[in-house]
């Protein structure tokens, strides 16, 4: 068997931390045989592969929606999410020639920022072309909407043939998600719960994106409210709860189920024992640079301090971002939060999102028998262990 042996200044894993000069060696078909700490010598070895930068295990993105890659530019900054919802619904049509060439270009975009896996929302069949033959692991949620309790039946059936779609004809991993709290009827939940099948182990919901979310759960008013009226939305199913979004979407949820809720830019204290998130399977999803780009706030300090081992990132759509990349996620997130170390941002943008989609025996770190894809971080500030607004992934298998 031919091993390939790889050193650089650092070798960063999450079982291991950062090991100086360390030596991964990976066997023929790129799964990783071991990992060895060098103490900090260089060592001469023939054959032997050294780098100037770290070396980490491929990224998994959290979330996306590799559907929208052709809005990339389309839709102005900081309109909220209300603002950003009317734009994007009547938006999204384009020339099939078009999408199709988006997402295949968006995909390719990924491969090289170390993506080696994706949890990817679609509405449509539209991307399950280029994910069946993509190297890229994806995950496809295939997400149901819809606040009318009259079509809540036609909702979900659309959503399980769409399912069917992608598990029988284009051999993708695939189950049905609920869009989020606001978005779906409370028939829609109940349909979504009873007709579950054994491999619908996940869901991946948006949670508490803006204020206006808590406002239509709690008070069935407000900003989004209002945009769904405008966009003509049936809201007779909703009815003031008078509790924030989260302890609501907990409630029409089965609890034996793990759940990746992404945003999470308005979920407080109170909402976390409201909820009993604390005893759940829960995942944290943040996208930093979509939540700068929608609304010009980022994910706050509570979440990523009291969940710090169930944070993952995602980068969302380009519609809402400029380039599909988890270094700059976690570069954004380094440049908001100067007191998070990088050993804590990339484990979150490994190994916790290996964990969230259930690939952890495959990805997210260097342990023996893993295919968890190598990366090269370079131009990062190796003294302090930093990211730098240069640093760039050189994918090395
Ligand atoms: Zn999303």
């Amino acid at each position: 068997m031919r091993i390939r042996k790889i050193s650089a200044s650092y070798i960063f894993s999450p079982n291991t931390g950062f090991l100086k000069n360390g030596i991964l060696s990976l066997c023929e078909d790129n799964r990783v045989l071991k990992i060895t700490d060098t103490g900090g010598k260089l060592t001469e070895e023939a054959k032997l592969e050294h780098y100037n930068g770290i070396l980490c295990p491929g990224f998994i993105n959290a979330h996306c929606h590799l559907e929208l890659s052709h809005m990339l530019g389309k839709i102005p900054r900081n309109q909220e999410l209300p603002g950003f919802i009317e734009a994007i619904i009547p938006g999204r049509k384009a020339d099939t020639e078009e999408i199709q060439k988006a997402i295949a270009k968006a995909d390719s975009q990924m491969r090289n920022e170390g993506i080696v896996a994706v949890s990817d929302i679609c509405n449509s069949p539209d991307s399950y072309a280029v994910k069946s033959s993509s190297p890229i692991h994806y995950h496809s949620f295939i997400e149901v909407l819809g606040t009318s309790e009259a079509s809540a039946e036609t909702a979900y059936r659309n959503g399980q043939n769409l399912v069917r779609l992608a598990r029988q004809k284009f051999s993708l991993n695939a189950s049905i998600t609920p869009h989020s709290a606001y978005g779906l009827s409370e028939l829609l939940f109940s349909l979504i719960r009873e007709g579950r099948g054994a491999s619908d182990t996940m869901f991946s919901i948006h949670n508490q994106e803006s204020e206006a979310e808590n406002d239509l759960v709690s008070t069935a008013n407000g900003k989004l409210f209002e945009t769904f009226g405008k966009l003509g939305f049936d809201l007779s199913s909703k009815t003031p709860q008078h509790k924030n979004s989260l302890p609501w979407l907990m409630k029409q949820l089965p609890r034996d189920i793990r759940l990746l809720l992404v945003h999470n830019l308005y979920t407080a204290e109170k909402d976390i024992l409201d909820s009993d998130a604390e005893a759940a399977d829960i995942y944290w999803v943040m996208c930093p640079k979509s939540n700068f780009y929608i609304g010009g706030k980022g994910p706050g300090n509570f979440l990523m301090n009291r969940f710090s081992n169930r944070i993952c990132i995602g980068t969302d759509s380009l519609a809402s971002n400029d380039k599909l990349s988890i270094l700059d996620e976690i570069y954004t997130l380094q440049n908001e939060h100067p007191e998070i170390p990088l050993d804590k941002l990339l484990t979150w943008a490994s190994l916790n999102g290996a964990k969230a989609l259930g690939l952890d025996k495959w990805f997210g770190s260097f342990e023996p028998g893993k295919k968890s894809g190598v990366l090269l971080i370079e131009n990062a500030d190796i003294q302090n262990l930093r990211l730098k607004k240069e640093s760039r992934v050189k994918v090395l298998a």
